[in-house]
């Protein structure tokens, strides 16, 4: 009989007729690699034999019993017959009954004994176990500990999706061959491939399932770490541009504050990959700056420009929302513009006639600086001698857009800020092909943001709170969570936390348009105003300015103040509905205050009293350090749990690479390991040109083409 290979359609197994085939097909099974991809989702651990005396109700378990009585058969109402009969252990005995198969009188003689697989349920004074899962005990083969459960299509059970894996494994196994290097697969004491998929259908024990889970977990991480590590070797081999030496004096002399330690590291980061050459040559900057809220990426983004202006090259500063590149603009022009550095806004929102001047000034060199949101990765957008790329608050952008940016200029330098504090193992997997700089320290004179967690009886206390800290000078933000498909292009955002609470009924939802009015009818002397998402970027832009200007006193507003937005006369922070947003976006929101000398608060409101809502609340207050609120909600939500939820940031389609084992397994070293590997691999043989890695080469090809996304 001929064999099949793992092209083979399923056709060719024998057993699988058309009615079959296109059950599988059902299945998105077509041929044999897919038929032994598809792995069980779960296991029936039916090696846990219980007596009868032991029983359980809750959970499937197996006994093993002697049948006692023949079969009865009976025929109860139309269409409905109910197989009988009795079956003991040593411990006790117990009913069995089949509906609907009258079969099983064939199959159960009396004095032979079975293991049964079933719940047990407790009908007043009798056990019963109805339909349950059975093998024989005294067949040729020894009973497996672990049955594995398919997903399913009507017409196919686990057990017949079983045999058919078996007899296409039997057939391929041995053409399998595993593409990793066995110096690889050895250091990293995995079991091989071949072995892994046959452990996942066929286990012989908890250890194999579990090691063999690994192995996959590993692959999926490994081969998308590869494809990065790959294109950012790639990337370095390339010329980048030279910056000329400079001195950063007049822009830091411009500065109110003298830099932290963290930020002048940064800075000479920044300055050593872009005008220090090694062995006379530059390649491109790809580097992020890290660190939490508030800690002043900012200016450190500004000497990159600043550096890369000296230069006569442009820069592009890119950020997730309007009000953010306001902001930064108004920022940047206030220092660079100082310098005779020619800067400009690029909106989605700006008029096309004003567009059309500033496409012009950026394709002519005029403009040496340009900052935007998504609009400047437009393809009209045609840069002169682009020589930098900064993006801020990254994790909005995701791995494809920034792709997109990448290909605006293959040889310009990269920077990108991130203050949400991701866990490490997401970091990597969306930063991998990036160096990393720290800030490790804030600014000094800061003071730390006191926390509350109130609830609804609060609310006379904490107006007087309002009134008290504005009559003292200070500012107030209050947040009122926002529906996000009725508001604008910024707040289209699923925020990290919610999965695990969307569930829940939401009560009391505050919007800010009432509750602004409401506020003013309390705390008439007060300006209040209101910002959200529906106005125009004008009308937002007007109100954020005036309350920069300390003209407004409290702002009402959705979530569009999260991201970077800095008034440092702000010292109150109030979150309404707090339950409804992610720990890190709260830890965002709390940064909006606290960035001045002036103590600061942050009270979250909440009614919901369920323990995981308050146990998210109470990390919140307890907490200041974001990345230990990241980790904290990793761990309550799992890793799995945390990369779905993320899929929204591109990652589980970065690359087209999918994260099936890896949200499975949570040895976060695995990860570790697997991005180090993938990065020793591609600096040591960037084209995969050795012969001990041609079989990887054309595995991460097929990934590449199979998922078609581009990885670089
Ligand atoms: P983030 O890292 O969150 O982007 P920003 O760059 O917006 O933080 O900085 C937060 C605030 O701290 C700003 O008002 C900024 O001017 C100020 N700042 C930055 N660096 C320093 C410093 N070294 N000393 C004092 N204040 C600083
Ligand atoms: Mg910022």
């Amino acid at each position: 009989m001929s064999r099949c290979t793992m092209d083979s359609p399923v056709s060719e197994l024998s057993g699988v007729g058309k009615a079959r085939a296109s059950q599988l097909g059902k299945l998105g099974i077509q041929t044999v690699r897919d038929l032994i991809y598809h792995f069980p989702r779960a296991y029936e651990k039916r090696s846990d034999v219980r007596l009868l005396s032991g029983y359980d109700t809750d959970a499937p378990r197996s006994y093993v019993l002697t049948v006692a009585s023949a079969v009865k058969s009976a025929s109860i109402k139309r269409g409905l017959t109910i197989s009988k009969f009795r079956a003991f252990d040593e411990s006790g005995s117990i009913e069995i009954v089949f509906f609907n198969s009258p079969y099983v009188k064939d199959v159960f003689h009396v004095g032979e004994e079975f293991r049964f697989y079933g719940k047990i349920t407790q009908l007043k004074n009798k056990l019963q176990l109805s339909n349950p899962k059975y093998e024989s005990t005294s067949s040729q083969t020894p009973l497996a500990d672990f049955m594995p459960v398919y997903h399913l299509t009507e017409g196919l059970s686990s057990k017949i999706l079983g045999k058919l894996i078996k007899e296409a494994l039997n057939d391929v196994i041995p053409q399998l061959c595993d593409p990793m290097p066995e110096y690889l697969r050895l250091a990293q004491k995995l079991t091989t491939l071949p072995n892994a998929i046959k452990n996942l259908h066929f286990p012989e024990n908890e250890a194999l399932i579990s090691s063999a889970i690994t192995r996959l977990a590993f692959d999926e991480m490994f081969y998308f770490a590869l494809g990065i590590s790959l294109s950012a070797s790639r990337k370095k081999s390339l010329r980048g541009i030279k910056f000329s030496p400079c001195s950063l004096s007049p822009l830091l002399n411009l500065l109110p504050f003298e830099l932290t330690d963290s930020q002048k590291h940064v800075i000479n980061d920044i300055y050593a990959d872009t005008v220090i050459a090694k062995n006379g040559e530059i390649s491109p900057m790809g580097r992020i700056i890290v660190g939490d809220v508030g800690s002043g990426k900012t200016v450190c983004a500004i000497a990159a420009m600043y550096i890369c202006a000296t230069s006569g090259y442009q820069s592009a500063l890119m950020v997730p929302t309007e009000i953010l590149a306001r902001q930064h603009f108004k920022d940047v022009c206030e220092l660079l513009g100082r310098l005779g550095i020619k800067c400009e806004l690029l909106l989605g929102s700006t008029t096309q006639k004003e567009k059309k001047r500033i496409y012009q000034e950026i394709s002519d060199g005029t403009a040496s600086i340009v900052i935007g949101t998504h609009a400047l990765i437009s393809e009209k957008v045609d840069f002169a001698n682009l020589g930098l790329i900064v993006t801020d608050e990254q994790h909005r952008f995701g791995v494809a857009q920034r792709s997109v940016l990448k290909d605006k200029s293959k040889k310009a330098h990269m920077l990108v800020m991130s203050a949400t504090p991701i866990p490490r193992t997401l970091a990597l997997a969306l930063y991998g092909d990036l160096d990393v700089s720290k800030i490790t320290e804030i600014p000094k004179g800061r003071q730390k943001i006191d926390t509350y967690v109130v609830d609804e009886s609060y609310r006379k206390r904490m107006n007087a709170f309002i009134q008290s800290q504005v009559n003292d000078g200070g500012q107030c933000y209050i947040v009122c969570p926002s529906i996000e498909s009725e508001e604008g292009i910024e707040e289209t955002y699923v925020p990290d936390g919610i999965s695990g609470i969307s569930s829940q009924k939401s009560f009391n939802l505050k919007n800010a348009t009432d509750y602004a009015s409401e506020l003013k009818k309390a705390l008439p002397s007060l300006r209040i105003e209101v910002l959200h998402g529906r106005m125009t970027p004008a009308q937002k832009d007007e109100i954020m300015n005036r309350f920069s200007l300390r003209e407004v006193d409290v702002l009402v507003s959705t979530t569009v103040i999260e991201v970077g937005v800095n008034v440092p006369n702000a010292s109150v922070m109030i979150v309404e509905n707090a339950e409804r947003f992610g720990l890190s976006q709260l830890h965002q929101l709390r940064g909006r205050v606290g960035r001045g000398s002036r103590k600061s608060y942050c009270i979250l409101v909440s009614d919901l009293k369920t323990e995981k809502a308050m146990s998210r609340l109470e990390i919140m207050r307890s907490t200041a350090n974001g990345y230990e609120i990241a980790e904290k909600d990793l761990m309550m939500r799992g890793p799995g749990d945390f990369f779905s939820a993320n899929s929204n940031d591109n990652l589980r389609q970065s690359g087209g690479f999918e994260f099936h084992f890896a949200t499975m397994c949570d040895k976060e070293d695995l990860f570790v390991s697997a991005f180090s590997a993938a990065k020793q691999i591609a600096s040591a043989d960037g084209e995969l040109a050795l012969e001990e890695h041609a079989l990887l080469k054309a595995a991460l090809e097929e990934k590449i083409t199979v998922n078609s996304s581009t990885i670089s």
